[in-house]
């Protein structure tokens, strides 16, 4: 998914809110498959529980 300047998108699987995947600084490495989020907060619910948010 692309916004209309180019730029790489992710859905952050905590919040749903689209992250800009070249300006976060919240990503993390889950089953080999990179994670982007909209902030530390949804980081770190993902990291204590990130069976809740992957299908
Ligand atoms: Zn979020």
């Amino acid at each position: 998914m692309y916004n209309s300047f180019g730029d790489l998108l992710a859905r952050d699987p905590v919040c749903g809110m689209i992250v800009d995947e070249s300006k976060t600084q919240f990503k993390l490495d889950y089953n080999g498959k990179t994670y982007y989020f909209c902030s530390a907060v949804c980081m770190e619910k993902f990291k204590l529980n990130p069976k809740k948010y992957v299908k």
